[in-house]
């Protein structure tokens, strides 16, 4: 099958982000130790106000000051909530700092196809680390959205005038890029991140025929060659 579109996801596949939330996840249980279980506070906060705020460092900034408030209490005072909003400042100003091989590995695919950026998150910060990142030139269109589904990739194809068995999807995440990609008819591939985030962890679908694990995005392209001589 010839593939006639790439979506490749951004957060961890194309630049560094889980270890930003961790660095700020850190500065955040410094600043509130000795006020109970922070981490599990912030982390039920978090999952209990993804469906509000949606995912982002915004979002992520407010889950901080409520998490801050449950553990504090009447300690939490105007000095600490204006350092934990600082923590969600720095977290969306961060450098962008690419993955080693992205600019080659994007390269060798936009060789073989139209690259589209599909990434979820907030609109404004998925744009400026974008232009950070100095790859916006590098794809034929951008797609942020604000989660990825079966149908988010459906509409994705059909905006590109593909079939889905002619796309491919890559990406660090196999609950957002790898198992909605193949709900949708599409190739997935699973480039492994030693950061992942939790809530995205899920079990590999092992044994699908359109699903392939990538050691590094550098490798993506000869899987590429490989489904075109398949058929
Ligand atoms: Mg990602």
């Amino acid at each position: 099958m010839t593939i006639k579109l790439i979506c490749v996801d951004a957060d961890d596949t194309l630049w560094h982000n889980e270890r930003h939330y961790n660095a700020a996840r850190e500065r955040f249980r410094n600043l509130l130790s000795g006020s109970g279980d922070v981490d599990a506070s912030l982390e039920a906060v978090e999952r209990a106000n993804f469906e509000t705020y949606g995912f982002g460092a915004k979002g992520f900034a407010l889950s901080l000051v409520e998490a801050a408030a449950l553990t504090a209490g009447t300690k939490l005072t105007g000095g600490l909530i204006v350092e934990i909003l600082q923590i969600g400042k720095d977290l969306l100003m961060h450098p962008v700092e690419l993955l080693d091989g992205v600019e080659d590995a994007l390269d060798a695919l936009a060789m073989r196809a139209p690259l589209v950026l599909v990434t979820k998150g907030e609109l404004a910060h998925q744009e400026s680390k974008l232009v950070r990142s100095g790859l916006a030139g590098r794809f034929s269109s951008v797609e942020i959205v604000s989660d990825k589904s079966a149908d988010t990739f459906r509409q994705v194809f059909e905006r590109h005038g593909v079939l889905p068995g002619q796309a491919v999807v890559v990406g660090d995440s196999v609950r957002s890029d790898v198992l909605p990609a193949l709900e949708a008819g599409a190739y997935a591939g699973y480039i492994p991140h030693p950061l992942a985030w939790d809530f995205e962890r899920r079990a590999e679908p092992v044994g699908e025929s359109r699903y392939q694990r990538i050691e590094s995005i550098g490798a993506v392209a000869s899987w590429i060659d490989l489904i075109a001589q398949r058929s």
